[in-house]
């Protein structure tokens, strides 16, 4: 997103709750054009924030991808104050940290990773697979 605010909330490292921060509580995912002969979607866990900024930015210079995030993968973040988006096209997304689309889907790569999937509620974030009961529409009551 080029917006100054959201750059700033980008670059700076996020608090995670130290009974949440054990093992990789982050996930860089980075998306391939539709037209690319590897799969669309990589994943990489991480265990440092920083770490995975800067490996994002890695990620996103080798030019195979056209959209990468940092997703948090035990706590759900809030939108930055002062961050202003089409809010008729995208729902801000607490594990993304970032404006997104939440679609009906039943089968996501990161859907893999999750302990337990239930279909009781199928609008999920296009680029993290988070309910949107949980990190689109919960997370703007705040
Ligand atoms: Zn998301």
């Amino acid at each position: 997103m080029d917006d100054d605010v959201y750059r700033a909330y980008a670059r700076k490292r996020p608090r995670l709750p130290v009974n949440v921060s054990y093992g990789t509580p982050w996930v860089i995912v980075a998306r391939r054009p539709e037209n690319s002969s590897r799969p669309t979607w990589a994943l990489k866990m991480m265990d440092d924030y920083a770490l995975a900024y800067h490996r994002s930015k890695t990620i996103m210079a080798t030019g195979d991808y056209e959209d990468i995030a940092i997703v948090s993968r035990r706590k759900l973040f809030k939108p930055p104050v002062g961050l202003m988006w089409d809010d008729t096209r995208f729902s801000w997304c607490g594990r993304c940290r970032r404006p997104t689309m939440f679609r009906e889907m039943y089968k996501h790569p990161m859907m893999r990773h999750f302990a337990a999937v239930s279909l009781d509620e199928s609008r999920r974030c296009y680029y993290c697979a988070a309910r949107e009961i949980l990190a689109g529409r919960f997370m703007m009551r705040f």
